[in-house]
């Protein structure tokens, strides 16, 4: 059989546009597609979710391929290495409650695991705005990451989504866009965006935690993103909390229906 180029070119276009139509309204919408979000996009996916990821880059998987300064090793705790057991990522006993993984076998086995359970991934489309009704947001504004890249004078889609999870590490992109074009007071003790404190690895893994929660109505906030959020230190290349923090954010969207 010959291969035809028409042909190929046809079945992507058809076979994506499929993916994004059936993606046009789901349950949860993700931005970012770092530990957190991945993780939370398998948790609810296997539940039976509707879930999509939006990530900016070409490639998932955030912060984690680099480990520390491009040394990639990740370290997690016992509670994650759990997690990482579940997802069957190797791990190591360093010394006692300190395990590494590989950072390249835990970024690709956790994505494997979230799209096989069904969360659908959406790469090079970056999150620029959100949609508000009465007070809640109802879905996102996305486009091509080049049209940002680049400037391009060109009108973005939008998704409706139930509840939408800004997993977009630092950046807090989400939240920045609510803070900055929208009356929404956010559920931080000030009411705005807080702003990353300096390291501290064993205070910011527990605030990790904490502050993964819904930060106003129908917006949650996992990994990074929570602790920027919420004013927590930073924690330098421990990855435990942020692995934690994407099973947390799926049982409370499971919880809250
Ligand atoms: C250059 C760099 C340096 C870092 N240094 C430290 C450090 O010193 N200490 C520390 O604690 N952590 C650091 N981190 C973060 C570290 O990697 C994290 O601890 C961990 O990766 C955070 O996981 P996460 O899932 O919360 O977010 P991330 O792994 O950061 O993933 C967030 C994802 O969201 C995507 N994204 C962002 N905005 C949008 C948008 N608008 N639309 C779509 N996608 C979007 C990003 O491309 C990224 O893939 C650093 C990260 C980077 C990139």
């Amino acid at each position: 059989m010959e291969l035809n180029e028409i042909t190929i070119t046809k079945a992507i276009i058809e076979r994506f546009s499929e993916k994004l139509i059936a993606c046009t309204e789901v349950d949860t919408a993700i931005v970012g597609g770092g530990p957190a979000g991945l993780v939370a996009a398998y948790f609810l996916a296997k539940v039976g979710k509707k879930v999509a990821i939006f990530e900016k880059k070409l490639s998932i998987g955030g912060g984690m391929w680099g480990g520390g300064m491009m040394f990639n090793e990740i370290i997690v705790q016992p509670e994650a290495r759990e997690l990482l057991d579940l997802f069957d990522v190797r791990t190591r006993k360093y010394e006692a409650g300190y395990y590494s993984a590989d950072a390249i076998e835990a970024v690709s086995t956790i994505c494997s695991y979230a799209t096989k359970a069904g969360a659908r991934v959406f790469n090079c489309i970056t999150v620029e705005d959100v949609m508000i009704r009465e007070g809640r947001v109802i879905g996102l504004v996305i486009n091509w990451t080049p049209v940002s890249m680049t400037g391009l004078h060109v009108d973005p889609l939008t998704i409706a989504a139930k509840s939408t999870i800004d997993a977009t590490g630092h950046a807090t992109e989400v939240l920045r866009v609510i803070e900055r074009k929208t009356d929404i007071r956010l559920n931080t003790p000030s009411g705005a965006l807080m702003g990353e404190r300096s390291m501290w690895a064993d205070r910011a893994e527990r605030l990790t935690l904490e502050n993964t929660r819904e930060i106003c109505p129908g917006v949650y906030v996992a990994g990074m993103s929570a602790n920027a959020a919420f004013g927590g230190p930073r924690m330098g290349p421990i990855f435990g909390g942020m692995l934690l923090s994407g099973k947390k954010v799926a049982e409370l969207i499971i919880a809250n229906g």
